[in-house]
């Protein structure tokens, strides 16, 4: 066995095999296989991780790009990545590192502490979970965000949201943000672009906000998959009855890439859609992503409505909230802001 390799959590015996409970998926993995993220592996009918440490990717990043716009605005965060996916989604951006195992192309070999250390030394404010997909590196990111807790350090998961309850709320008692996901609001779609199940991300966003980590939710929006109106009408009803309209919606321009290199990129018109839809089922705080369209990367108070944060791509170019309140008339607006 390679040494790296660590015991893994979340699994149980299944007949002959082991039962994952990682991520819905729940794949029963037989001596010698590998799981669909190609993360976790039976070896002697014992679980295993080979994602613990060996990182692929690893950047100073500003909190904007995460996207992050209620979290620690103008903050720098230290991202980190170990190779695998839970999903396969056709438009991956990151494939090259989500949909391969990890080892394999591992630039890095730091530990927990480590990495907070170097937080600390360069007075970062946080540490991200990202480019892959961090589930898949659950038990590093759970050792970093416990160690980072006991240095006054927030952690971040940006993630497609597909892990089971019980490891999801063991994480959330260390961590800090997370940004979902959302792909869509069609089960059916949700399947044939990723693999995974809809509902099950519903849950995790529903799970986040019950054990309080701060939460904005990523929804790109890809021609001919996830334009659908209603749909986007009812993801944004779904998220208002489950008292949602106060975290950050980023909509996101989708440019061709990996499996859908064929189609065309979104036209604006359908962000500006998605933002009047938006508006009209009493969601708070929209904003547009990897498109630069005057004033939908702004922040306006929702009591007074003057601008409160002016954004130019990932740069805070003026920002008048105060500690945590709107300077013009003193209402507290949602988000970690300090
Ligand atoms: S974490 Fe990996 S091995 Fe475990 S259930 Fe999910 S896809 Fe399967």
């Amino acid at each position: 066995m390679d040494s790296t390799y660590k015991q893994a959590l979340y699994w149980e015996y299944s007949q002959n095999a082991i039962k994952c409970k990682l991520c819905p998926h729940e794949c029963i993995i037989n001596d010698g296989h590998s799981g669909i993220c190609k993360t976790r592996i039976n070896i002697d009918n014992q679980l295993y991780t080979k994602a613990f440490g060996n990182i692929c990717s690893a950047s100073i990043d500003p909190i904007e790009k995460k996207p992050f716009f209620h979290f620690l605005p103008s903050t720098k965060t230290f991202s980190v990545a170990i190779e695998g996916c839970t999903f396969h989604c056709l438009n991956c951006q990151n494939f090259s590192i989500s949909q391969t195992e990890p080892t394999k192309i591992s630039k890095y070999n730091l530990t927990p502490l480590e990495i907070v250390e170097f937080v600390l030394k360069n007075n970062y404010n946080s540490i991200s979970f990202t480019y892959s997909e961090p589930v898949v590196f659950y038990e590093f990111m759970l050792e970093t965000a416990k160690q980072a807790k006991l240095s006054g350090i927030k952690t971040i998961m940006i993630s497609n949201g597909y892990i089971n309850k019980l490891p999801l709320q063991e994480l959330s008692k260390y961590l800090d943000a997370a940004n979902i996901d959302l792909k869509c609001f069609d089960d059916n779609i949700y399947k044939k672009l990723t693999g995974g199940k809809l509902n099950s991300v519903l849950e995790t966003i529903k799970t986040l906000k019950e054990n309080g980590v701060w939460l904005e939710i990523t929804n790109l929006i890809i021609p001919n998959w996830t334009d659908n109106l209603n749909s986007i009408r009812e993801m944004c009803k779904w998220l208002f009855k489950n008292n949602l309209a106060e975290f950050p919606l980023h909509f996101s321009k989708f440019y061709p890439t990996y499996k859908l290199i064929d189609l065309p990129p979104t036209n604006s018109e359908i962000l500006f859609k998605a933002i009047e839809i938006a508006k009209e089922e009493g969601i708070k705080y929209i904003y547009t992503g990897n498109i630069n369209i005057e004033n939908t990367e702004d922040t306006y108070c929702t009591f007074c409505n003057k601008l409160l944060i002016k954004r130019s791509g990932f740069t805070v170019i003026e920002n008048k909230i105060s500690k945590d309140s709107c300077i013009f008339c003193g209402k507290i607006i949602s988000g970690i802001w300090s």
